[in-house]
């Protein structure tokens, strides 16, 4: 691509130098204004011309003769320059109501403030009105976004993120998945998908470089994910990467999520149900192309070079993560007491051993799992029952173990097999079974409410089989738990019951033993989440530096900077676990190296905090209210009964106004000076 500095002409200008040199370009497009009177221009070209200074040049789409001022026009050159970066500048907008596809350009200037991904879908979304609408309703939209580092040469450079209005929160829902379908639209040319409206029959979508079309998807209509998969790649051929939601997204449960490569999983939020409320079955993708130009590729090696040395001298991503997974955490969390179990309401699970990451190791991995270009490989590839499948992360492994009483690894691995191919997120939905299992326990839910099942602490067949009914929706109690934690437990008259935070179900550290977690929860745009602010990492691990666990001076700036720069990692395309490696100063150089930006440390972490907040505007506009960054009454007022972390409780009454001050929000919304600070005024 070439990058011309070139001088605004007006249209009787162009009229007068109708006999300058006519350039005929595949496309064009105006990058971003620069000054009053000067643009910059993109001409995609196999071979431009030499172009000299204060030359007036026709810019001229291929085949397309000129008639009248578009799409052709004049300019003078001022300055040219190679122009290459990461981003392709072009995302699809298919409207399944009206049945098009469009290709539009994405605005360089509004990508680089918003980075990508999960950053700039946000901000697509809120400029669009969709914080409003019924998330389940034709008007929601969904984004499916890369980050500039998606595709690049970079460690795992290749993830996505879902972006839209979530069905089980109400709010902003992003969820992110890595795998290879990241990078194969990237190469096929797009940032971005953004799909609006609602199909009249199930169809699917398949991109191939500049062939896209929405195809029939009635056959595919019920199956499991990696039936789904198979067929799509017999079909469209075994490059192709496919992502689909199962039979939980068709039937839109607010627990359903988003899978591509069998096991990788946009999995939080609901993100599978405003799929499955447009009819819209898969996402097919494939290109020729194999590689992503960045900015500057010397200076990206050289980067990418030391980010790789500090990944395999980490002991957490050298060692820990590659050798058991992220399971590795189980005995690390219980042993400290902040383990949640039978519904939180303990924290110690004394046979946590039997289901860890050491014990998945030695009696049922057959390999590592990796996404694209993971030098990690966190995935854990299994054997269950003499078929290789995907097996169970840190935080599956505990909702359907410790948190139901389950010590059989056994049937967790299946439990989490049916996840995936019904297309349920796995946590909430296990963590939706201890909600069951607890309503059980004090007799809300009776024997014959449990289609021969019952939901006891510690069956290994209940887990597994309603997971199954969950995502099937093949019974009237699992149709119900497949809506949440919340919903579930609101029906039964104690909501209190569900550990949730604004109805998402909280994951797997007890944030009565680890107070800065407790913060990202409350404060989490997207609800109960770890991974919008991993304080666990130096609460628990002590990466970067070891801060006392239970201690709450200081945690509140602590949980801002992770957040903001957790939003930075989600917006880049590259994987979070590289933060227990890597830290601002080095995601700054790969994304000035692959866009051609300039951020420093401070620069870029601003980018994270416009990210944070622009989330919470869109909740603002979403109906959120400023209670609703709490946790549940069990974190606040019950102290961990046993244990380790014995007596220890939530301190959420000092943090959250320490936190709202660091900030500057008031009532838990940006203050105007907030905003203009963050140009989002
Ligand atoms: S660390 Fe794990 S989740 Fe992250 S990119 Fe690598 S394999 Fe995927």
């Amino acid at each position: 691509m070439r990058r011309i500095k070139i001088s605004k002409n007006d249209e009787s200008t162009i009229h007068k130098h109708l006999k300058a040199l006519i350039i005929e370009v595949d496309k064009f497009r105006v990058a971003f204004p620069q000054t009053e009177t000067d643009r910059w221009v993109v001409l995609e070209t196999e071979r431009p011309p030499a172009l000299e200074r204060d030359c007036m040049i026709f810019v001229r789409p291929k085949n397309v003769h000129h008639k009248g001022r578009n799409p052709c026009f004049l300019c003078t050159v001022q300055k040219e320059e190679r122009m290459t970066t990461s981003y392709n500048l072009k995302m699809l907008r298919v409207n399944l109501t009206e049945k098009s596809i469009k290709t539009e350009i994405l605005d360089e200037a509004l990508a680089k403030k918003f980075i990508g991904g999960r950053g700039l879908g946000t901000k697509i979304l809120y400029d669009e009105g969709v914080a409003k609408v019924d998330a389940l309703s034709p008007a929601n939209k969904l984004v499916f976004i890369n980050g500039p580092l998606t595709g690049c040469n970079v460690p795992t450079g290749g993830r996505y993120m879902v972006v839209t209005k979530s069905p089980l929160t109400g709010m902003i829902a992003s969820s992110n998945s890595g795998g290879v379908w990241g990078a194969r639209l990237k190469y096929a040319g797009y940032d971005a998908v953004i799909v609006e409206g609602k199909a009249d029959a199930p169809v699917y979508l398949s991109i191939h470089d500049e062939k896209v079309e929405l195809l029939p998807a009635g056959d595919l209509w019920g199956k499991e994910s990696t039936n789904v998969e198979e067929i799509l790649k017999e079909k469209h051929g075994k490059e192709a990467s496919v992502l689909n939601i199962g039979p939980a997204g068709e039937q839109m449960f607010e627990l359903a999520c988003i899978m591509n490569e069998a096991d990788r999983a946009a999995g939080r939020s609901g993100v599978g149900a405003v799929m499955g409320s447009k009819l819209l079955k898969a996402i097919v993708c494939s290109s020729t192309r194999t590689v992503i130009e960045p900015f500057d590729k010397e200076k990206l090696r050289e980067v990418v070079t030391e980010s790789l040395r500090k990944i395999r001298e980490n002991g957490v991503t050298g060692q820990g993560l590659p050798t058991y997974g992220t399971a590795v955490l189980v005995n690390i969390v219980n042993n400290i007491g902040s383990f949640p179990t039978r519904n939180w309401q303990e924290s110690y699970f004394a046979d946590a051993d039997k289901t860890s990451g050491e014990t998945l190791k030695e009696k049922y991995l057959v390999k590592q799992g990796y996404c694209h270009r993971c030098p990690i490989g966190c995935g854990r590839v299994i054997n269950m029952n003499g078929k290789t499948v995907g097996g169970p992360e840190y935080e599956p492994i505990w909702a359907y173990g410790a948190n139901c009483g389950v010590e059989d690894l056994e049937a967790i691995n299946e439990a989490n097999y049916w996840c995936n191919e019904l297309g349920l997120d796995a946590i909430g939905a296990p963590t939706t079974i201890a909600a069951a299992m607890e309503l059980y326990q004090k007799g809300y839910l009776k024997e014959e409410d449990c289609d021969g099942v019952p939901l006891v602490w510690g069956s290994a067949k209940a887990i597994v089989e309603w997971t199954k009914h969950m995502g099937y929706g093949d019974n009237k109690l699992g149709r119900l738990m497949a809506s949440g934690s919340y919903r579930l437990c609101d029906h039964y008259g104690v909501p209190e019951f569900s550990m949730s935070v604004k109805k998402q179900e909280m994951p797997a550290y007890d944030a009565r033993g680890i107070q800065g977690i407790g913060i990202t929860y409350a404060t989490s745009n997207r609800g109960g989440c770890h991974v919008r602010g991993y304080m666990i990492s130096p609460e628990v691990l002590g990466l970067p530096e070891p801060l006392n666990r239970l201690a709450t001076e200081g945690k509140a700036t602590w949980t801002k900077i992770f957040q903001d720069l957790t939003a930075v990692i989600d917006s880049s395309g590259m994987c979070l676990f590289t933060s227990f490696a890597l830290g601002a100063p080095d995601y700054a150089a790969l994304l000035n190296a692959a866009t051609g930006t300039n951020y420093d440390v401070e620069g870029v972490l601003k980018v994270g905090e416009r990210i944070y907040n622009i989330e919470r505007l869109f909740n603002k506009e979403a109906g959120m209210v400023a209670g609703d960054d709490t946790l549940p009454k069990r974190i606040l007022e019950e102290p961990i009964p046993s244990g380790p972390s014995k007596g220890e409780i939530s301190k959420l009454n000092i943090t959250l106004p320490q936190y709202y001050e660091v900030r500057g929000w008031v009532d838990a919304f940006p203050t105007e000076a907030t905003l203009k600070r963050l140009d989002l005024l």
